[in-house]
């Protein structure tokens, strides 16, 4: 059986690429490129034509030679352009014969684009203000070809040789090391790199730009030679790069020693590049990572570091599984993503012992388990054809649920056993491909067992199963299996559905977990239900567990106790809260659990907590103020006592653990309004931003102190502050900080300033995301977000469509949190006419959320006002709000009284699983303070990441900035000389005269329809720009090409949000 859905071949089979020969030549007055490719093929069957892929590439010239029968040259007589199969055909006048032999050489001109994927760029300024422009690619996972025309297949492997052109003393980066430089009279540099080892296209990489870097090397006990390794950063923050190198380098050698293969590169470089969509990218010996996912101060937060961790050391596993052995088609994609989080997990397990980092990754995957509960979710394996189903499932399935199966696997067989059948798998398909297949097959060899029927249904099936357990007697259980679905219509066939269980049973008379597979609908256990028992010990398993309420009191009274671990109590927690979310058991009955955790001390448990908690308050968000402020009033009791406990000031040397306690409990404490926690973290604001004292809000509480404060006040100053802040710090995470709290400002002017200040040119496109996602908190941002995508739809999908993970999560953030059948139905009549081919997936899973939200609410209001009153926390004719602590409840019943709550609704278990309903994604951001983005590392999904400085607000500016090396005009690299485009062509293209003479004809035939490209690109652009910033300031900045990119970084204009507010409503863009 094969789930691949290859599309029909595009590309005829019988021509092979050997080696591409490429040369990449940007031009320094526009963002165009010129490229001479150079290609090695074999040609197996006689044919008149030869198609390739190719996106946006003007084709110069096209010709073919056998250049060991005959060598003459076969000119192309026409090249035709498939937009839709992003392929070319050149079409030859004599027949080109079977041939292993064939040179086929292409000129054509490409446009170095701003859209963070094929050959982009990208700016940034330095902390001296200087601007630097570089650029860079982003091939994964069909942008190869709009670089060079390529075969971009990931089966269809080839050597590479390239040479790239640049400015003299400009680093110039590729997957090998450099082999030669040579230095060109014009002040150019032409460098070539070492010829690469057969690989994908998708592989391919470079880069070109200012960069510092440091360098370690490994030991070379694995590798037999030691590995050089560097890491580049943008000028002046190489520094914070030391962790992370030192990362790398002990990953080198741990996966050359685990897969007993040594490194296959002579090199390895890791690049902060300060513009990137994904979160890192496994580029064969380049890999290329947002500055915020690589870089990290000496202070920097635990959490930041155990997510910079994970995802370095995903991305160097793929050097070896990924690289060495590819995917064989792209619905392979999860197995190879899957592996690299999992093996980063047992790494970072491995490395950094007391980290605990399975529980967080328990923590982790709740929010897949969220989303496979839903009817739109998709099996793990998923056949896709064209690049915008590619692009759809580099979601959180492919990664968090195909890392889940493999450690359920990974628990049933054994670690060591798997990693053993991994090294084989390696070893028999390296320099190769292979499928998902291939792998169990290798692994059953291996292991002795039935992998592919154990993993094909956890693969191919959608979603997975709650266990029901019924209790028969004192030592009997019924254990029952169906498909957990958060909507209410599990179709008879579906319940019929069955997973292998490992069921992990452990018990309090044996807490070592029975290793169990269930394969059946229903089983009957042994166990004594007199004292607590548990399904899942350990969470290794991805399914949830329905308890009676009699056993999920036993289990909440061990909590304190050394019975269930950190990962347990979590499994717990988020299970309950899902069964809660589907209708399965009572909202009352998450409440209730709560208490049980009063006196938790682990901080991760309180993470999930938090979370929880925000869910529901999220979907409550526009209930009535005296419920809202009831729920408010749970949070607040649970939260402030932590912070009575640890208080406010780190001590030189604390627990990161404690650390980030303190952080979560400050954050949600003040979140609910606690009037103490409010006024000590005004005091500290203050005396951090007018008294400019760094040391009164440590690193780790920037975010709860700026976030308390801004949501605690409709003033104007602290939002400034903030903005400020923003715009004078260096530091790539602060800058994440200052950006995400705005959406906190309390008030219609205030989110309406975070909106037009996301849009303004001072945000980078990757980061508008982080900028507004944190709106949803408050009821006024919701709206006005909503809003703003509706009334700017055009313009977004026009000048966003194609930005990997931008508009899809645009539509998120702006819909997802929504809780009534108005906003249901406003979002399906907005979207019932657009082309939302790009974001279809996500639409749905968002209106699934929306309608679950409505359900839950309707479902539940009246169950959670009166668990409110009735526990004291509904203000009272006299105003004032009783308490109710564990071991008590409204009716002075003892706390295991309180419990049997829990399981009112677990009466159903089994019998009424349809019923349930589930908020779906609602409040994962507004707790992460962002949102879930498009990850390609290891770790968490932060789509805010780093952003570089802009430049100092001087409006005196004349037409054109009086230093040039500071202000590069027009194109990239103007700023190391003045040459005009077709000398420097000619010059650079080491051609001979006639040829000098042909090229510049061709381009400036072309350079007219390459310019309305351009125009069209940058229309939006320009449009925004030119008539605020010219008719208002009379700043014409003299630029020939695409002004406004250049002016994010120099952006000359007075640094005000008032100014924003005119610009972006003189624009006609986005005005409100
Ligand atoms: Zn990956």
């Amino acid at each position: 059986m094969t789930v691949s859905k290859r599309p029909s071949r595009t590309l005829q089979g019988s021509i092979i690429p050997i080696h591409y020969n490429l040369k990449i030549v940007p031009c320094p007055v526009n963002f165009s490129f010129l490229g001479v490719c150079s290609i090695e093929i074999c040609i197996a069957e006689p044919t008149f034509i030869i198609t390739l892929h190719a996106k946006e590439l003007n084709i110069q010239t096209a010709s073919t030679r056998d250049h060991i029968l005959n060598g003459y040259n076969i000119t192309a007589t026409s090249v035709s352009y498939n937009v839709e199969e992003e392929t070319i055909t050149l079409e030859f006048p004599e027949i080109l014969h079977a041939g292993p032999s064939w040179i086929l050489d292409v000129t054509y001109i490409g446009l170095v684009n701003d859209k963070l994927n094929g050959f982009y760029r990208s700016v940034y300024t330095d902390a001296d203000n200087n601007v630097h422009q570089l650029t860079t690619t982003q091939f994964q996972s069909t942008h190869a070809r709009r670089a060079f025309p390529c075969w971009d297949e990931p089966a269809i492997k080839a050597t590479f040789s390239l040479t790239l052109v640049a400015p003299q003393g400009v680093t110039c980066l590729s997957n090998m090391s450099v082999e030669t430089i040579t230095q060109l009279e014009n002040g150019m540099q032409e460098v070539s790199f070492m010829k690469t080892p057969i690989m994908s296209t998708y592989l391919l990489a470079w880069a070109i730009g200012d960069f510092d870097f440091i360098e370690a090397y490994t030991s070379g006990d694995y590798n037999g030679e030691k590995i050089r390794c560097r890491l580049y950063a943008p000028v002046g923050l190489a520094d914070q790069g030391h962790y992370s190198l030192d990362l790398a380098v002990k990953a080198i050698e741990y996966f050359s020693r685990l897969f007993n293969i040594p490194y296959p590169l002579p090199k390895l470089d890791l690049v902060a590049v300060p513009d990137f969509a994904p979160g890192a990218m496994e580029n064969w010996g380049l890999i290329m990572f947002r500055t915020y996912a690589l870089l990290i101060e000496e202070y920097g937060s635990q959490e930041r570091k155990h997510e910079i961790a994970a995802t370095v050391v995903h991305e160097i596993s793929h050097q070896w599984f990924g690289n060495l052995v590819t995917m064989e088609w792209w619905s392979d994609l999860w197995l190879f993503e899957g592996f690299a989080t999992h093996l980063a997990y047992i790494v970072v397990d491995e490395l950094f012992p007391g980290w605990d980092i399975w529980s967080e990754f328990v923590k982790r995957i709740q929010e897949v388990l969220k989303h496979d509960s839903l009817r739109t979710s998709h099996p793990v394996e998923v056949g896709v054809a064209n690049p915008s189903e590619i692009t759809q499932i580099f979601d959180e399935i492919s990664y968090m649920k195909g890392a889940s199966v493999l450690r359920m696997l990974s628990a049933w067989l054994g670690q060591n056993q798997l990693l053993l059948g991994i090294r084989k798998f390696i070893h028999k398909y390296m320099w190769s491909n292979a499928n998902t297949d291939d792998l169990w097959v290798t692994l059953a060899e291996e292991c002795k067992v039935d992998v592919p029927g154990f993993m094909s249904k956890w693969t191919r099936q959608t979603g997975y199963p709650v266990l029901s357990i019924t209790e028969l007697d004192t030592s009997t259980i019924l254990v029952r299996q169906s498909l957990f679905l958060s909507t209410d219509d599990v179709r008879e066939e579906e319940d019929t559905l069955i997973w292998p269980v490992p069921l992990g049973l452990a018990t309090a008379s044996d807490p070592t977990p029975r290793n169990i597979m269930m394969d059946t609908k229903e089983i009957i256990l042994k166990v004594d239900t007199t004292q607590w028992y548990k399904f899942n010990m350990g969470q290794t398993g991805f399914y949830r567990v329905s308890y009676p309420s009699k056993t999920l009191g036993l289990l909440g009274q061990t909590f304190g106790t050394e019975q269930l671990d950190t990962a347990n109590r979590v499994g717990l927690l988020t299970d309950v809260a899902a069964l809660v979310a589907s209708g399965i058991a009572p909202t009352s009955s998450f409440l209730t659990l709560l208490k049980y955790f009063e006196d938790e001390q682990d901080y991760l448990v309180w993470a999930e907590i938090s979370i929880r908690l925000q869910e529901l308050l999220a979907v409550w968000l526009e209930q009535p103020e005296p419920i809202m402020n009831g729920l408010k009033e749970v949070q607040r009791r649970l939260f402030t006592k932590i912070v009575k406990r640890l208080g406010w000031d780190c001590p030189e040397g604390e627990d990161s653990a404690i650390v980030n306690l303190r952080a979560v409990a400050i954050r949600f404490a003040g979140r609910a309004g606690d009037p103490e926690i409010l006024a000590e973290a005004r005091r500290r604001f203050r005396a951090f931003m007018k008294d400019k004292n760094a040391a009164a809000i440590p690193p780790d509480l920037r975010f709860p102190v700026f976030e308390i404060v801004l949501r605690s006040t409709e003033g104007v100053d602290e939002y400034e502050d903030v903005v400020n802040y923003y715009r004078e710090t260096f530091i790539p995470a602060e800058k994440v900080v200052a950006l995400s709290v705005l959406g906190y400002g309390n008030s219609l002017e205030l989110v309406r300033r975070t909106l037009a200040f996301a849009m303004s040119t001072e945000v980078r496109t990757q980061d508008i995301l982080s900028a507004i996602a944190t709106l949803r908190s408050s009821v006024v941002g919701r709206a006005e977000l909503w809003n703003f995508m509706r009334h700017h739809w055009d313009v977004l999908y026009e000048r966003h469509r194609g930005d990997i993970g931008f508009l899809d999560y645009f539509v998120v953030l702006s819909i997802e949190s929504f809780s009534t059948l108005e906003r249901y139905h406003e979002v399906q009549a907005f979207f019932a006419n657009k082309d939302t081919s790009e974001y279809d997936r996500i639409l749905a899973t968002c209106l699934e959320g929306i309608r679950m939200n409505i359900l839950w609410l309707e479902r539940d209001c009246m169950n959670v006002e009166e668990w409110l009153r009735s526990n004291g926390y509904l203000a009272t004719e006299h105003g004032s709000i009783e308490n109710l602590s564990i071991g008590h409840n409204n009716n002075g019943l003892p706390a295991k009284a309180v419990i049997q709550d829990l399981g009112a609704a677990n009466g159903l278990l089994g019998h009424d699983l349809a019923s349930g309903a589930a908020a779906a994604a609602a409040a994962t951001a507004v707790v992460a303070g962002r949102p879930a983005g498009l990850i390609k590392g290891g770790m968490s999904p932060s789509v805010s990441a780093s952003i570089t400085g802009t430049s100092s607000g001087d409006s005196s500016g004349t037409s054109t900035p009086a230093n040039s090396t500071h202000y590069p005009q027009g194109g990239l690299y103007s700023q190391h000389g003045t040459y005009a485009q077709s000398q420097v062509y000619a010059d650079i293209a080491g051609q001979g005269p006639e040829e000098q003479a042909r090229q510049l004809l061709l381009l400036q035939k072309d350079q007219q329809q390459h310019e309305l490209r351009m125009q069209r690109e940058f229309q939006l652009q320009q449009q925004q720009q030119q008539q605020p910033e010219q008719a208002r300031h009379g700043q014409g900045h003299g630029y020939t090409h695409d002004p406004n990119y250049l002016n994010q970084a120099q952006d000359q204009r007075p640094r005000s949000l008032e100014h924003d507010m005119e610009l972006l409503s003189m624009s006609g863009d986005y005005k409100f």
